[in-house]
């Protein structure tokens, strides 16, 4: 049986956990630009769009590994502290405006008090930098970020929010745009929803059978909406 977007029994969703990075903000065009601008500045050989998108939603150091799977341990942190410096730092890198409809769907959600996290491959610091910009922190009663926990698909970042909340993984739904937000929710026995405005596309998403498939947040408002009449 299909599982739904909101479990039956009213008040039964307790918990949404979002992915970051493409999910909540519009950063990956900033992360592309840092990635190869790292690989210029560490002398490796510059990856095209289409091969980092593919890779953005890891960690970072898991990343570094999949783009140079020759590179040995000093490169790898030597390429991901550079990374990070200029995304956290760099005036000609590109905005990272939060996606249309953020708002409204966290207080939608709130609204109902169920409770929300965030599960990110970014830094503790990156993490902290973006929810202060965009005072979104006071939403979530949990974050785990990727310097914390082994990278994505492993289920364990996402375990110890749900852990902190104290809600079970059948009430609990991750929201993400790449494969491996899907592969850890599998992982960790969590229902998950794909939005399609960030990495990875509709088909290779499917590709993990989420509940739903949404092409942006309002549209994954309007579907909890119609699946909250239904219930
Ligand atoms: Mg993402």
């Amino acid at each position: 049986m299909m599982t739904p977007l909101l479990p039956p029994e009213e008040g039964d969703l307790r918990l949404v956990v979002f992915d970051w990075d493409g999910t909540l903000m519009d950063s990956p065009r900033r992360i592309v630009h840092c990635l190869q601008r790292a690989a210029k500045d560490t002398g490796a050989p510059v990856r095209d769009e289409a091969t980092l998108r593919n890779i953005i939603g890891l960690g970072v150091q898991a990343a570094v590994r999949e783009l140079y799977p020759d590179a040995d341990d000093a490169f790898v942190q030597h390429f991901s502290d550079t990374y990070r410096e200029c995304y956290l730092a760099a005036d000609d890198a590109p905005e990272t405006p939060l996606f249309a409809g953020v708002s409204d769907l966290l207080d939608w959600l709130n609204a109902r008090e169920i409770l929300l996290a965030v599960a990110t491959s970014k830094s503790r610091r990156g993490l902290d930098q973006a929810l202060e910009a965009t005072g979104l922190g006071r939403y979530f009663v949990a974050t785990a970020t990727g310097d914390e926990y082994p990278s994505k698909p492993n289920p364990s970042m996402l375990q110890s929010v749900m852990g902190r909340a104290g809600v079970e993984p059948a009430r609990t739904r991750m929201v993400g745009d790449s494969v491996y937000d899907l592969e850890m929710a599998r992982h960790a026995g969590v229902p998950a929803v794909a939005v399609t405005h960030g990495v990875h596309s509709p088909e290779r998403l499917s590709d993990e059978s989420p509940l739903a498939l949404q092409p942006d947040l309002e549209s994954l408002l309007e579907a909890f909406r119609r699946a909250e009449g239904t219930t």
